[in-house]
């Protein structure tokens, strides 16, 4: 059997989804993206693709040395997302071709059923005590949010009391049975992350994320040592090398992307690598259907898993959603909040190839915001 064809697809809301086929017709899907630069990893696949052509897609393995590091330049957020991309096809064939699910292939399941979290309140947090009890009625038992917007680099009181004041609410409307985990997208820098983490302390949040920029790093064993509340990072690194300084700094909750970590292969090791520092796997996945069946393979197979993201109804869908490219929706369909374990081959999902094809004939152009402070100079997004 050998790899026949590769090719991409540019589909609303801002996702690219990539086809592997076999000369023998068995079909892996995968999405390499990076949002806001997805045309760019477009072009990542078309070039890696070449190493794939005529070669059997079952030495998976062997794909990822080359894909990774036969370029000699390597990592980043493009290069990783196009080989994650083409790593969870390369999966998604091999499960079809020893007719089991890629959790089977990792080692076998280790649970029945994966804790899932949805998000509330968008970029810039609002209505949130109405969203926040929609998730419950729904039957959620986690949430996730922005607390800030821009904040200034130094955040005023103002804008700290608002933070705690958002959490406070959610909390209120979760009680102390369920949970909420607090997104910072790096907006704070390390000395209002220190002061905003001690306030937060008292509502316990499940984890605050990316207090700091994945730049600032070397700053996470202080904030670590400052206080309770367990921080996660993860979703802007690329591998276990970049893995490896956060774990030693002490973070408690790792988030590679299964689209941006070099897929099913690495997030896979970096989720032992973290088991060896007590630390626990949450995957980063505000992204489409493939992504997030890939995350869920993965899940079912680690023991030190945490909890996973989704994308259903987040603030980035619009125009499609997580189900708009899938024939069948069970597999995201959620039972008190947690997705149930499949035994469909591969990724466990069926795409709806003809949905998909029309999409990318639409395509689009998704790009992050750019926001600004008062003062008119670039602020974090
Ligand atoms: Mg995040």
């Amino acid at each position: 059997m050998k790899i026949a064809r590769v090719e991409t697809f540019l589909v609303p809301p801002r996702w690219l989804f990539c086809r592997v086929e076999t000369d023998d017709g068995v079909v892996g899907w995968g999405e390499p993206v990076v949002e806001g630069r997805a045309e760019v990893v477009r072009g990542a696949v078309d070039v890696l693709a070449e190493h794939l052509l005529g070669q059997d897609p079952l030495r998976i393995q062997d794909h990822w040395q080359v894909l990774t590091k036969g370029g000699f330049y390597r990592g980043g957020p493009v290069l990783s997302s196009a080989v994650a991309g083409l790593d969870q096809a390369l999966w998604d064939i091999a499960g079809q071709v020893y007719g089991a699910p890629v959790h089977a292939l990792l080692g076998g399941p280790v649970r029945d059923r994966v804790r899932v979290y949805s998000w509330v309140g968008g970029d810039e947090p609002g209505r949130l005590r109405e969203q926040v009890t929609e998730q419950v009625e729904a039957g959620f038992t986690a949430v996730k949010m922005n607390a800030a917007g821009a904040t200034s680099p130094i955040a005023t009181a103002a804008e700290t009391a608002a933070v705690v004041e958002r959490v406070a609410a959610v909390r209120e409307v979760l009680g102390p049975g369920r949970d909420v985990a607090v997104d910072f997208h790096g907006r704070l820098g390390a000395a209002t992350a220190r002061r905003v983490l001690a306030e937060l302390a008292p509502l316990h949040p499940l984890f605050v994320e990316e207090p700091v920029l994945p730049e600032h790093g070397h700053l996470l064993p202080g904030l670590v040592a400052a206080g309770p509340v367990p921080l996660a990072t993860g979703e802007r690194l690329y591998g276990r090398a970049e893995f490896l300084p956060v774990l030693t700094a002490g973070v408690a909750v790792v988030q590679p992307d299964l689209s941006h970590a070099g897929g099913i292969s690495e997030v896979h090791r970096i989720a032992s690598l973290a088991e060896t520092y007590g630390a626990l796997l949450a995957p980063h996945c505000p992204l489409g259907p493939i992504s997030l069946a890939a995350s869920l393979q993965v899940a079912f197979a680690t023991p030190n898993f945490l909890i996973q993201e989704q994308s259903r109804g987040i603030h980035y869908n619009k125009d499609a959603d997580l189900l708009s490219y899938v024939v069948d929706p069970t597999p995201f369909r959620f039972v008190d909040g947690h997705a149930v374990r499949g035994d469909a081959p591969g990724l466990g999902i069926t795409v709806d190839e003809k949905a998909v094809r029309a999409a990318d004939r639409r395509g689009h152009t998704w790009r992050n915001p750019v926001w600004r402070h008062p003062d008119g100079s670039f602020a974090e997004w």
